[in-house]
């Protein structure tokens, strides 16, 4: 994909106009191949499936750059009606939660303030709680909000990103923390990350090998079989322990090889996206793939 078509699907997705329609609109452009719904039921459905093919999940309320803060506290509502359904369900799922959905952009403490509700009923239901990250101007409070949850809570985690330069020294820091690696997902300038694939798929190795070697675990998040495969054969070569590792995938991705990642005993869990706000994320989907365009075309010319 030329950095153009890239740049313009990432420039859709932070469009506030755009996003605060697209809930009116109903899902659209095949955006349900990657979006599991828009209710909790929808979601119980399509997790109980995958449980069923011995794939757990992680649950993402969809929305994000919430400014109101009675916007905020009715996605934490959402987000603990999710952890009740988890619970009375018996589901094998976890939570993926972004911080600007609840708050980050309004009030540092009150987002805090809402992380700990949702972490004292995950906790409560021994539940995991992943804070998804952001773009990188929301990178360093991510953080912060980590470390202070972290000071009583231990059933939360976040994301690094290989292609942000810092990654590699921040790793130190969260050596203890269970974390989700990804190569990211928002165009960042050349000043703080890598800018070609190569590079930024180096980085993921060498990340995801490290955190292989140490001892907390690590989510492996990639659609990408070279690395993957390469993962693998160090796996195997250093016999490190199944239990403390997992690859995950996005929902409607890769779905014959989400299987048999898991049918060889491998943990593997799918990142469930649900709920109005699909606009921003399908956008993001698009920019990484021009292969998705094509769902695009078909829902425009057969719909
Ligand atoms: P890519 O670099 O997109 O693809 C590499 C190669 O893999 C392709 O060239 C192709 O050969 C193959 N490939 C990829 N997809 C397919 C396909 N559908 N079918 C066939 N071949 C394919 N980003 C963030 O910034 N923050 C987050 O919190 C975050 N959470 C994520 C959670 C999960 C579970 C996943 C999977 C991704 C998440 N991301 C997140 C997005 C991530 O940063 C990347 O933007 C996204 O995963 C694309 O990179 P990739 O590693 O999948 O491989």
């Amino acid at each position: 994909m030329t950095n153009f078509t890239r740049d313009f699907f990432i420039g859709l997705s932070n469009n506030k106009f755009l996003n605060e329609h697209a809930r009116r609109w109903g899902f659209r452009f095949g955006a349900d191949k990657f979006v599991a719904g828009t209710t909790i039921e929808d979601v119980i459905h399509t997790i109980r499936k995958l449980n069923m093919w011995g794939i757990s999940c992680t649950i993402d309320n969809l929305g994000e750059f919430v400014s109101e803060k009675a916007e905020a506290l009715k996605a934490k509502e959402q987000i603990i009606a999710i952890l009740e359904a988890i619970y009375n369900e018996n589901l094998d799922c976890h939570l993926s939660v972004k911080l600007t959905q609840l708050g980050l952009d309004i009030e540092q403490e009150f987002c805090v303030d809402n992380m700990r509700e949702i972490l004292d009923k995950a906790r409560q239901y021994d539940v995991f709680v992943n804070i998804d990250m952001e773009d990188y101007a929301h990178y360093i409070q991510t953080l912060d909000v980590l470390k202070a949850l972290r000071a009583k809570y231990d059933n939360v985690g976040t994301v690094i990103q290989s292609y942000l330069y810092r990654t590699e020294d921040d790793l130190e820091e969260l050596k203890n923390v269970r974390l989700r690696l990804v190569k990211g997902a928002y165009k960042e300038r050349e000043e703080i990350a890598y800018q070609t694939k190569e590079e930024i798929d180096r980085e993921y190795i060498l990340i995801a090998k490290k955190r292989l070697l140490g001892d907390a675990f690590t989510s492996l998040a990639t659609h990408d079989h070279h690395i993957i495969n390469e993962l693998l054969h160090f796996i195997r070569e250093n016999n490190i322990s199944k239990d403390k590792f997992e690859f995950q995938m996005l929902y409607g991705f890769r779905r014959e090889m989400q299987y048999d990642i898991a049918q060889k005993g491998y943990n593997f869990c799918t990142y469930i996206p649900f709920g109005n706000d699909w606009f921003g994320y399908f956008m993001r989907r698009l920019a990484e793939r021009p292969q998705n365009m094509n769902l695009v075309m078909k829902d425009v010319f057969y719909s």
